[in-house]
């Protein structure tokens, strides 16, 4: 089974082809969507409910949410929160925004699968990106409850059975060891996952105390250790991004690449941090002093690798240095 869709590849060649053309230099690639922060779970190392703690009860409408979108203009939606599934309306979201023609990612931690299956049908434009942390006990403590790894590997299988496209995320932190993940992600492969997401975790302030965060360089050591054990295994992060996470190749953030509307509105300037919301799109772009953001510029950064601000970065850079081009084009094809 292949890994990203063929259609998707060339709408985003065709997408940035565009910008180059146009000559701008800040655009997004994908799009994060938060129709609502509140969530089922509590896991350790999660940043959202408890920065939302105060509007968990509020729920984004779908008018809403596709304006937001529509305005955007991102080939990508990648729909977050909070946990999605919890959201009423989620199903009226995703029609919508697939009816943009544009790709859709559903994060979810799987516990409301059976409600998913019957609100949204599956489709090319659409896929589910089930969290997992590592293996049962990893995972199960991630989350602060037992039995939710069970219930994730039931829904991968259900929904593969069902004809949906899956992706999996796993945020690695501290204390794990590597083989596990060689072990999930062949397990995944196996189970016919499209594509497998990693990212180290990010110490959002409310949880930056907790000793699961890993420092940059230990970090970069661990993610050695992962992609060194995992040939064949299909992740979903550009072979440039995995780069980076190794410490063979340095990027500074672009995160506006990869802007994120929530509740509260756009926030300002990323995924990770928010120094306020804006109203509208076109005042987040206008308005963020990008420079002021990333390695060297701001202590919260210091330790950041994430893809929301990186991997946007990896492209950028390629489409500056036809080698590198040809090098992400390659690797991406022959899955390495
Ligand atoms: S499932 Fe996601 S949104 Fe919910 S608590 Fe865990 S990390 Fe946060
Ligand atoms: S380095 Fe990370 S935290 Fe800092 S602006 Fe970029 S994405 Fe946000």
């Amino acid at each position: 089974m292949a890994g990203q869709p063929l259609g998707l590849t060339l709408k985003l060649a065709f997408y940035l082809l565009k910008q180059k053309i146009k000559g701008r230099k800040y655009f997004p690639l994908t799009m994060i969507l938060e129709p609502l922060e509140a969530c089922n779970l509590t896991c350790t190392g999660c940043g959202r409910i408890r920065e939302y703690e105060a509007v968990l009860d509020r729920y984004m409408t779908v008018e809403e949410a596709l304006r937001a979108v529509q305005e955007c203009d991102a080939p990508v939606v990648s729909i977050a929160g909070g946990e999605p599934l919890l959201h009423p309306q989620i199903g009226d979201i995703v029609q919508g925004i697939i009816k943009q023609r544009r790709y859709v990612y559903l994060c979810t931690n799987a516990l409301l699968y059976k409600r998913a299956f019957k609100v949204i049908p599956p489709s090319k434009y659409f896929a589910f990106v089930v969290h997992l942390d590592g293996l049962r006990e990893t995972h199960d403590r991630s989350v602060e409850r037992k039995g939710v790894y069970d219930v994730a590997i039931r829904m991968i299988y259900e929904a593969r059975k069902r004809g949906y496209r899956v992706c999996t995320n796993t945020t690695l932190y501290n204390g794990t060891d590597p083989q596990e993940y060689h072990h999930l992600f062949q397990m995944l492969n196996d189970m016919g996952v499209e594509g497998m997401m990693v990212s180290p975790g990010f110490a959002y302030k409310e949880v930056a105390h907790h000793p699961i965060f890993m420092q940059r360089q230990q970090a970069q050591e661990f993610f050695q250790r992962i992609f060194r054990g995992a040939n064949g295994i299909r992740f979903y992060n550009n072979p440039l991004y995995r780069d980076f996470l190794q410490g063979k190749r340095h990027y500074q953030c672009s995160q506006w690449t990869t802007p994120t509307y929530t509740v509260m509105g756009w926030r300002m300037p990323c995924y990770l941090i928010a120094d306020g919301h804006a109203k509208t799109f076109q005042e987040l772009m206008t308005s963020v002093n990008w420079d002021r953001y990333g390695w060297g510029r701001d202590p919260r950064c210091e330790t950041c690798m994430m893809h929301c601000g990186f991997e946007g970065s990896a492209i950028l850079q390629a489409m500056e240095r036809p080698k590198e081009l040809l090098e992400l084009a390659w690797r991406s094809l022959r899955g390495q």
